[in-house]
């Protein structure tokens, strides 16, 4: 076959392959120009999942009768005029090609009027044939008309799935949207039927938060907002008690754009690391903002993904941000309830030396009681005791201010939980997972002061690694040598490994390494060294914690309450478990009716 220029309708199409795959496509791209023409309010009618009709209607600018041809053609768009516009670009379109990729494959019509216009002017689109520009009566705004989409394309159209499947991409979609603009009213009809309705609210509120997610996870989230080094992050994360079994709660957008980031979801993964149960998912909506040329919108046709000119800093900053948001999650605490004291602004005594078995427990003593495993953890076992808990001389007293969150015990039940009184009403501990959290983050706060012990091979190993893996472990040596690698670099592709960590000894040290070494490259950190640490030290939290059915005295109880108050996540154990719950007199009262 000869070279020969393709017509314009067909090179339409082949991008329509790209930015169409389904309904959910043409809505989102629909709703998107709206957004960006102004509108306060959309409304978005479907037929049959969308397959039938699309029907889009904003309240926007509007579009000038003599430009209508021009919004359907290839490359024209209103919101770019030069790269120097591209690469700051803050609209959420800008490709100019989504009307005609549309067009192309479905019966197609564009109806708009501007504030200036004395009335509404349309374009019919049938299959990619434009027609004319006519008068038609419209309200100031857009609506664009989608019928039989891939009507002319069969190949396509086989790959469209049940209603009921299509209309779930949609909503789905629409709720990734609502969560990020609540200052919008949505109207969605289906099949002649109002579908759902999200009425425009403030900015960051938590009622789109529960009418999208789920008032559990309104009830669970904590708030987020974080700024440094040009990025902010902000928005809502789940308690870890509040886990999915699936991934589908986590929303990333960057400058008001949703994206899939794996760089993202995987630093927001590490920070929830160690307070989530094994296989659970976190859920979280998540806003990052930063200066539009740090980051490239433009490497993806329908835009679901950005590149950021920064990778690591990004990385680095959710991580952090998240880790320490999360670390707050002690018990008592309670985000999103007004009622609940606030621990913030409160000190409590530490820990009185009765409560702790020591015959039992190693839990935040001295280091040369500890079990073997532990000890081998330290660079110098001798000498090295964690600080011992200051012992009070008495508990506070139970005057009205004086009442710390999880309040005072007054008994346990069969041997598994505390019940304590506080100033709201009735709190319900489970001691082992309380007290297995705490022991946990004493072994991780003792660890951390110390350091990993590096452990000597008896010959050094000489590894073949690709460029870029010697490259990584050349510019990485000190973090290397802090996770207690001593790697050096003994030719262009050659390494050269002296020690590895003692924690990991068991482990093929080569595999290690090379893990290691993907992980410092990709994501400029690696946390496997030290998840295997946590592990270990999590199982061994577990078992020096009580076991069920050994009775506590009062100032044992007492004791425990006061340091889950001190201790960093002791809202969940490490398994994510809640480690206690409240029941306020209110609630208490309700179950009998009193009060009414
Ligand atoms: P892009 O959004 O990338 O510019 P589109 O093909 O989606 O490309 O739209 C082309 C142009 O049509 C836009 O740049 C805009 O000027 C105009 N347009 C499309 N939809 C609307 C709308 N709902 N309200 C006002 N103008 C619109
Ligand atoms: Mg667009």
């Amino acid at each position: 076959m000869p070279i020969r220029q393709l017509p314009d309708t067909l090179i339409n199409q082949i991008a329509a392959g790209e930015v169409v795959e389904r309904p959910a496509s043409v809505v989102k791209e629909l709703v998107e120009n709206a957004l960006d023409a102004g509108a306060r309010r959309v409304d978005i009618d479907l037929e049959e999942g969308g397959v039938r009709l699309i029907r889009i209607r904003d309240d926007g600018g509007g579009i000038a009768p003599e430009e209508l041809p021009l919004a359907v053609s290839r490359h024209a768009t209103s919101k770019i005029a030069s790269l120097d516009d591209l690469e700051a670009v803050a609209t959420l379109g800008f490709r100019g090609e989504a009307l005609p990729s549309i067009a192309s494959v479905s019966r197609f019509a564009l109806t708009s009027r501007r504030a200036q216009d004395p009335h509404g002017a349309s374009l019919q689109v049938e299959g990619g044939k434009v027609g004319e520009v006519a008068p038609k009566p419209h309200a100031v705004g857009t609506t664009v008309e989608v019928r039989e989409l891939f009507y002319n394309v069969p190949a396509r159209r086989k790959f469209l799935r049940a209603e009921r499947t299509e209309m779930g991409h949609i909503e789905e979609w629409l709720r990734s949207l609502a969560l990020a603009r609540p200052d919008i009213e949505l109207r969605v009809s289906h099949n002649g039927r109002p579908s759902r309705r999200y009425k425009a609210d403030e900015l960051e509120s938590l009622s789109r938060l529960s009418e999208t997610l789920g008032d559990e996870f309104a009830r669970n989230a904590l708030r987020v907002d974080h700024a440094a080094a040009g990025l902010r992050l902000q928005g809502w994360i789940a308690q870890p008690s509040y886990s999915r079994a699936s991934a589908d709660q986590q929303y990333v957008y960057v400058n008001g754009r949703s994206v899939r980031d794996r760089n993202i979801a995987h630093a927001v993964k590490m920070a929830y690391q160690d307070v989530l149960f094994h296989g659970r998912q976190p859920a979280y909506v998540l806003f990052l903002e930063l200066d539009p040329t740090r980051v490239d919108v433009n490497v993806h046709p329908a835009k679901h993904e950005v590149r950021f000119r920064d990778t690591r800093l990004i990385h680095d900053f959710v991580y952090r941000t998240l880790h320490d948001a999360l670390a707050e999650t002690r018990a008592g605490a309670l985000p999103n309830d007004a009622a609940a004291p606030s621990f913030a602004t409160r000190t409590y005594p530490s820990v009185p030396s009765a409560w702790m078995p020591t015959q039992q427990s190693p839990l935040g003593l001295n280091v040369a009681e500890a079990p073997a495993a532990y000890a081998a953890l330290y660079a110098a076992p001798a000498g090295t005791a964690a600080p011992a808990p200051s012992l009070p001389q008495s508990m506070p007293a139970a005057d009205a201010d004086g009442i710390p969150p999880l309040g005072f015990a007054i008994a346990q039940l069969h041997g598994i939980y505390i019940l304590a009184e506080n100033a709201d009403g009735l709190i319900v501990v489970d001691m082992h997972a309380a007290h297995e959290r705490i022991g946990y983050e004493k072994l991780k706060d003792a660890h951390d002061g110390i350091g990993l012990r590096a452990q000597p091979l008896l010959v050094p190993l000489a590894l073949a690694v690709a460029e870029r893996e010697a490259d990584v472990a050349e510019r990485e040596a000190a973090t290397l040598a802090a996770l207690g690698f001593d790697v050096t670099r003994s030719g262009p592709q050659s390494l050269s490994v002296r020690s590895i960590p003692a924690l990991l000894s068991n482990a093929e040290p080569e595999a290690l390494l090379r893990d290691v070494l993907a992980d410092l490259r990709e994501h400029g950190e690696s946390r496997r060294v030290a998840a295997a640490r946590d592990e270990l030290l999590s199982t061994m939290a577990c078992h020096g914690a009580v076991r069920a059915n050994r009775r506590l005295t009062v100032p044992e109880m007492n004791a425990l309450l006061r340091e889950m108050e001190a201790t960093e996540r002791s809202g969940q154990c490490n398994h994510g478990r809640p480690t206690w719950a409240r029941f306020s007199l209110n609630e208490i009262d309700r179950w009998f009716l009193r009060g009414r």
